[in-house]
């Protein structure tokens, strides 16, 4: 049997609660990935109060998706042509006037995804995961009270910062953010199902965190 050769650039997709960002995270400092997450950089750039943060600040509060120009201009900026990095894509593309943005990224920076894969949950899991969720202020590492609970409570590992609860966690802003997933995301994932079946993955997100991780590695071939 041939060898299968893993795949050097990935997209991970995932509702919002789906364990994705935990997932990316991990695959990252396993594997070598460089995170690109569209979500964290847009944080980063409201900590900043810069001009990109200023503009977003209403979107990532109300959960309604920022326009893609700006998502183009942001990455355009952030990234440069990977050399020997890997790029492991968390949030993005978000809509499907981002799908070609992507391709025109891999166009001009030469590289080409490998895989994209769907952590598959259900909307009711999601939201009930959602409420337990964590972040760093300051370094952006995601935790979970349960799912990813850091080594002392409500502290970051990395860097001993208080972790709050993130601003568009809110009830309201939960089931909002499952119905922008609904209405934009599940095209996408139809969209790579049927131009891309043999780099599109599905992976069971309902399975404990461990089990993921072990089923994604192992469709990918990275063990
Ligand atoms: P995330 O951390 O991926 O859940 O993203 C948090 C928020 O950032 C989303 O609710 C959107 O408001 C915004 N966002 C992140 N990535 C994108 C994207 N690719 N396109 C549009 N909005 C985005």
């Amino acid at each position: 049997m041939r060898e299968k050769i893993p795949p050097n650039h990935l997209v991970v997709f995932g509702r919002p609660g789906s364990g994705k960002s935990t997932l990316a995270e991990r695959l990252g400092s396993e594997f070598g990935y460089t995170l690109i997450r569209t979500g964290e950089l847009l944080r980063a750039a409201i900590r900043r109060q810069d001009f990109l943060g200023k503009r977003v600040e209403a979107h990532l509060a109300t959960g309604d998706l920022v326009p893609d120009p700006l998502i183009f201009e942001m990455l355009e900026q952030h990234l440069k042509a990977p050399g020997m990095q890997k790029f492991l894509f968390d949030g993005f593309p978000r809509t499907m006037g981002q799908v070609p943005l992507l391709e025109g990224f891999e166009k001009k920076l030469g590289f080409q995804i490998g895989a994209y894969i769907d952590i598959a949950v259900s909307h009711a899991e999601a939201v009930a995961r959602m409420t337990g969720r964590r972040v760093c202020p300051i370094c952006g590492a995601t935790y979970h009270l349960i799912g990813k609970p850091p080594r002392v409570a409500e502290i970051c590992d990395n860097d001993g910062a208080r972790l709050e609860k993130r601003k568009d966690d809110t009830p309201e802003v939960v089931e909002f953010r499952q119905k922008i997933f609904d209405d934009y995301a599940v095209p996408i994932l139809r969209y790579y199902q049927e131009h891309a079946p043999e780099r599109f993955f599905v992976v069971d997100g309902e399975q404990p965190l461990e089990a993921v991780y072990a089923v994604t590695v192992r469709a990918l071939g990275l063990a």
